[in-house]
């Protein structure tokens, strides 16, 4: 069985059928990435997952049971976050409060638990140790993407749900993102990339989707989707 499944998942804002009919497994342990390019539904199909859109029709099942229907709370504390596309730091909070935040969904903990979880982040993030008492608006896009990977991995969920991580960044920083999704996978927690940078979003890939108009066109390894000339100048930029 599948870690995660989507079936058929149809999302529609009005009119427009951001989502249309797509059907994609993360087995335990991967990193797929979810390619395509600006308005192709990759948030939105995100979003659906989270429990913040609701489908139209199609089934979502976290472990072959249905999520659907379910409030985005629930879907946390059953093991699906998400780092929102943005990053949405809050500008008053220092860095650790920011951090802690993401434990909200965890019942029975301790303050003084999730502050030391909070702490322990740093090891995975050292770049903003150092930051650790300053407030959200003082630090950088790149260090603000930190703190919100750092959050959501603070829900210890099953799988964490990273919408563009590399918008807007540095491509030093980009690489810097990169890392920590390989470290992250490394230490076990299965990841849902959205990505519009190609050559990143499959570099820590196991697997690959590429989604066009809110339709799945292809999937494949990293290997698979490089190889398919076509693909590669329509979806991948060539990047
Ligand atoms: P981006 O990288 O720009 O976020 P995307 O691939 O994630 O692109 P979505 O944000 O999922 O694409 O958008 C898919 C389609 O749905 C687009 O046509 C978009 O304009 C539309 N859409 C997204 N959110 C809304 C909304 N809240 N209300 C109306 N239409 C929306």
């Amino acid at each position: 069985m599948s870690l995660l499944e989507l079936k058929s998942i149809v999302v529609r804002y009005g009119e427009i059928e951001a989502v249309d009919g797509v059907s994609l497994v993360v087995e335990a342990g991967e990193v797929v990435t979810l390619l395509g390019s600006n308005g192709a539904g990759k948030s939105t199909t995100l979003r659906a997952i989270s429990g913040l859109a609701k489908p139209a029709s199609g089934d979502i099942l976290l472990e072959g049971q249905s999520i659907v229907g379910l409030r985005p709370e629930e879907i946390v504390r059953r093991g699906i976050a998400q780092v929102p596309e943005g990053r949405r730091v809050f500008p008053g909070l220092s860095v650790r409060e920011n951090i802690m935040l993401g434990a909200s969904n965890r019942r029975g903990l301790k303050k003084s638990e999730i502050r030391r979880e909070a702490d322990e982040m740093f090891d995975l993030f050292p770049d903003i140790r150092r930051f650790a008492d300053a407030l959200g608006w003082t630090l950088s896009g790149g260090q603000q993407q930190m703190v919100a990977v750092a959050r959501g991995l603070m829900a210890k969920p099953r799988i964490l749900l990273l919408d563009e991580p590399s918008l807007g960044l540095a491509p030093v920083i980009v690489q810097a993102v990169f890392a920590i999704i390989a470290e992250i996978r490394r230490r076990g927690t299965t990841v849902l990339l959205v990505e519009q940078n190609a050559r990143m979003g499959l570099s820590v890939a196991d697997r690959g989707y590429v989604l066009e108009t809110g339709k799945l066109v292809l999937s494949g390894t990293p290997t698979q989707l490089w190889s398919n000339e076509e693909i590669r100048a329509a979806y991948l930029g060539g990047r």
